[in-house]
């Protein structure tokens, strides 16, 4: 046998017996540092989606195979469905208390906790995805974004967009502003109070339960995501209408949290790999769901009969009247909220007139279909 290969193979099941030596759930301390800097940490990730639902959880499963494989095993994440380790709604607090290092889910679930949340997933009637985007990374967004969490102990990263939504399935038509008196929908973040101050009674449940919610006639209408997610429901056999466009979601931003010292404890090129995968996922979910929009979009209308309608302009305009209205009061709440409102409004005046001769332009000259 050649000694050198038999050196190195030995080197090498060492080198593993220390890795594995090392690991241990949870691992915040670099207890193994002293080995050589083999430590591995084994990190939970819960999330807001059923395990393994199209886009979104396989978007946070994608995301912890990324991170696995990047890291070359150093850092494990396990993904747990929601409800599996803690219910869907209870991701923020277990970031925050450790139940789980990492959490996959929407900013606007957490109104309750971080009222400035709401802001990073999206604005009614405002930001396209790529212009949330670009306020996040480079209009000084991700800096707000921190500062809300911090005191919560969470590090938030971009993780994914959903693109423009859907308006939601009713069971009722929405021909005037009056149709939505007393219309119980599920319909979270800041379009769910933009409904309830149009007259509507918003509630917000986890996605896995709506279809009983509407089938039951609990809610006369919900939202949900897009074509590609609201399929897999089957939400289509729950409603008779689909309405469009999502005005209160132009293109939701989902989340990555991490709890901070968890963050913390990892070396710098750990923490790096978290963040470059986290950037990596947006346009990977970004894309996947566009791509299956359009797919299930013509299999909900020819396959299943779906009847598409657009909300009335009158509707419409009421529902914008009321967000400005909305944007206006939450930004005099706090001195916080004051500033992230003034930063979205700065760069919205930057960036929306590039926007308007660039995209606007080009989708209208587009030949239709
Ligand atoms: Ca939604």
């Amino acid at each position: 046998m050649d000694r050198r290969k038999f050196v190195g193979a030995a080197g090498l099941a060492g080198a593993a017996g220390l890795l594995s030596a090392c690991t241990k759930p949870g691992n915040s301390q670099p207890a193994c540092e002293e080995a050589g800097g083999g430590e591995t940490f084994e990190w939970k990730m819960v999330t807001s989606w059923p395990r393994d639902f199209p886009g979104l959880g396989t978007g946070a499963n994608r995301l912890a195979e990324s991170i696995n494989r990047l890291s070359n095993g150093r850092l494990k994440v396990k993904v747990y469905g929601g409800n599996e380790l803690v219910p869907a709604f209870e991701v923020f607090d277990a970031v925050r208390q450790r139940t789980a290092e990492m959490g996959h889910s929407a900013s606007y679930y957490w109104k309750g906790k971080a009222p400035e949340a709401q802001f990073f997933a999206g604005i009614p009637f405002g930001l396209t995805p790529q212009e949330l985007h670009g306020w996040i990374y480079y209009g000084g967004g991700l800096e707000l974004w921190r500062e809300v969490y911090a005191p919560h102990g969470i590090v938030p990263f971009l993780v994914g967009n959903s693109g423009p939504q859907m308006g939601g399935w009713f069971n009722r038509e929405i021909n005037s502003i009056a149709d939505i008196q007393g219309l119980k929908m599920r319909i979270p973040g800041l379009g769910g109070e933009i409904l309830r101050r149009a007259g509507g009674t918003p509630t917000n449940i986890p996605g896995a339960e709506l279809f009983t919610a509407l089938q039951t006639g609990t809610i006369d209408a919900t939202e949900w995501v897009g074509p590609y997610n609201d399929l897999a429901f089957g939400l289509f056999r729950a409603a008779k209408y689909y309405y469009y466009p999502g005005w209160h979601e132009p293109g939701t931003a989902l989340e990555c949290l991490v709890n901070q010292q968890a963050y913390e404890s990892l070396p710098e090129d750990l923490q790096e790999i978290v963040r470059v995968a986290c950037q990596a996922a947006v346009l990977d979910m970004w894309s996947d769901i566009t791509y299956n929009n359009g797919i299930a979009l013509k299999k909900l209308v020819e396959e299943h009969g779906v009847e598409l309608r657009r909300f009335p302009a009158e509707v419409l305009d009421h529902l914008g009247n009321i967000s400005e209205d909305l944007m206006r009061e939450m930004a005099a709440e706090s001195e916080l909220m004051g500033r992230i409102h003034a930063s979205f409004q700065a760069y919205g005046e930057i960036v929306k007139p590039w926007t308007e001769i660039s995209d606007r332009t080009l989708l209208n000259l587009r030949p239709d279909g």
